[in-house]
């Protein structure tokens, strides 16, 4: 590939790229920092891409990913305020609450403490105590895999619980309704004190690894099997919210995937239950 102003970098470890500390080298591992760099190596990657956000719903192989992975660099990370609320597709979520609660702007605050992007958390759908991402979005900029730019009204987009119709795009930039709030600041903390309480944050993890079933939560049933701090060499669930896996140290892909495979083998036999998993693999 002749891409001077992709910055190519390669041998990159996508462990330093994801929150559970899991994943081997990508071979091609593009830091895009304008549209430009990003459309010539979308049409070079041909189709054949990963997007990365913040990395806090992956589980990535430990093998060489062959696939391109592509990280959105400074340029797509700002936050305008006009009309609506315009955030670049890699602005960290906490750019975006540090934002809201001095502007005193409601629709993120539940969402405060997850280490995500918003591409990702859009992608994904993500939400939080009762509210989803989507619910003040008006709309999205996206490029295709051929590198079109495409703008889409929020009516043109599918979202439903932890999945949006984004998937096959790249999230450039997304505008939400500027929602005036009062005491923004205390209800992030608010809903921050509950995330600590009740998530596990002392080690690297993916967040919740099963989607909950519409009967009980995912956590519930993982817990009610007995299956709380079991240990797969270093990956282990966590002792604090069963729906987590956390790395202890050295954990490699293959232990979390035992993990998972015995916990859906063990929720299936006790509630007959098929779990669904939320994060995403690369592999
Ligand atoms: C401690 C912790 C707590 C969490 N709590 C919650 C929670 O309360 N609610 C919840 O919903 N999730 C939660 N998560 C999971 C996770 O943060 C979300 O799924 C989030 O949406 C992932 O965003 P990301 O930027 O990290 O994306 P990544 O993990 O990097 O990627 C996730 C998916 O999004 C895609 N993607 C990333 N960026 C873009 C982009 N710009 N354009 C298109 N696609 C993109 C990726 O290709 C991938 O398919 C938690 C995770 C952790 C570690």
């Amino acid at each position: 590939m002749s891409l001077k102003q992709a910055e190519l970098k390669r041998k990159h470890s996508l462990a330093d790229f994801t929150t559970i500390k899991i994943g081997g080298e990508a071979k091609h591992f593009f830091a895009v920092s304008n549209i430009e760099s990003l459309k010539k190596v979308v049409k070079n990657c041909q189709d054949a891409f990963y997007i990365l956000g913040g990395g806090s719903n992956l589980l990535v192989d430990d093998n060489c990913i062959e696939k391109c992975v592509i990280k959105l660099g400074d340029e797509f990370s700002y936050i305008k305020q006009d009309k609506y609320l315009e955030v670049g597709g890699s602005t960290p979520l906490s750019k975006v609450i540090r934002y809201a609660s001095v502007n005193n702007l409601g629709g993120f605050d539940n969402l405060a403490g997850i280490p995500a992007t918003i591409g990702g958390l859009v992608a994904m759908n993500a939400s939080s105590y009762g509210r989803e991402i989507s619910a003040y979005l008006r709309g999205v900029e996206v490029m295709d895999s051929r590198g079109n730019i495409i703008n889409f009204k929020k009516e043109e987009i599918v979202f439903s619980y932890r999945r949006s119709s984004l998937t096959e795009c790249i999230i450039l930039r997304v505008w939400f309704e500027a929602v005036k709030d009062y005491d923004t600041k205390a209800k992030i903390n608010n809903f921050l004190k509950t995330r600590m309480s009740k998530q596990d944050f002392e080690f690297p993890n993916c967040g919740c690894i099963f989607k909950n079933p519409e009967t009980r939560p995912a956590g519930f049933l993982i817990e009610a099997c007995g299956l709380k701090g079991l240990k797969k060499n270093d990956a282990q669930v966590s002792l604090k919210h069963a729906n987590f896996i956390i790395n202890l140290n050295k954990a490699s892909y293959n232990d979390v995937d035992y993990l998972i495979s015995h916990i859906k083998e063990n929720v299936h036999k006790k509630f007959d239950i098929i779990l669904e998993e939320e994060i995403k693999r690369w592999a």
